[in-house]
């Protein structure tokens, strides 16, 4: 069981970097940044804004590229949509989260309608309020499973920093970019 778990966070981690090229406003060096590890945000934009977490600098003058980065990333990812595998299992975990509470209520309903409200409606609501873990977990699973794919057969998708509230991610080896939600 540790085992899966282990290999569930893997799937579920993404590694971060920059890997596209930026322009210095200090010295006009252009070129990729030296990329320094990553700070975690808690700022997150909503809306349209980008997130970057990747410390980038200049590789010439030492310029803090942060902005230059953040920039990049709305220039590369805002006409990328997401992948429409994606978006279903975003509409059907919606559906879900507002189908269950629905089914509970039905539940209720039907059981003091028909009378055996008590220990079988008691047992139908813990049966559904334990669906939900597993559906969350499927869930991610399942998103971030399109990672692990790449029309070059080399994945090797890069996260380089969230815009609004996806994901985007660019393959290593083919430069492929893909941007996900969940
Ligand atoms: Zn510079
Ligand atoms: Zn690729």
């Amino acid at each position: 069981m540790m085992a899966f778990f282990k290999q569930y966070n893997q799937r579920l981690q993404h590694q971060h970097g920059w890997e596209v090229e930026l322009d210095c406003p200090v010295c006009g060096n252009h070129g990729p940044p030296d990329y320094a590890g990553w700070t975690p945000d808690s700022g997150t934009c909503f809306g349209t804004g980008s997130t970057i977490f990747a410390n980038v600098c200049c590789p010439r003058c030492g310029q803090d590229l942060k902005q230059q980065a953040g920039e990049k990333l709305i220039e590369l990812f805002s006409h990328v949509p997401t992948p429409a595998r994606n978006r279903c299992l975003v509409a059907l975990f919606i559906g879900i989260l507002v189908g269950l509470p629905l089914l509970l209520c039905a539940v209720i309903w039907a059981g003091v309608q028909l009378g055996w409200w008590g220990h079988t409606a008691y047992l139908a609501l813990t049966g559904l309020s334990l669906l939900l873990p597993p559906a969350i977990f499927w869930f991610n699973w399942q998103i971030h499973g399109v990672r692990h794919r790449c029309d070059c057969g080399r994945p090797a998708y890069v996260f380089m920093g969230l815009l609004g509230r996806s994901y985007c991610y660019r393959c290593s080896t083919c430069g492929k970019l893909l941007r996900l939600q969940d």
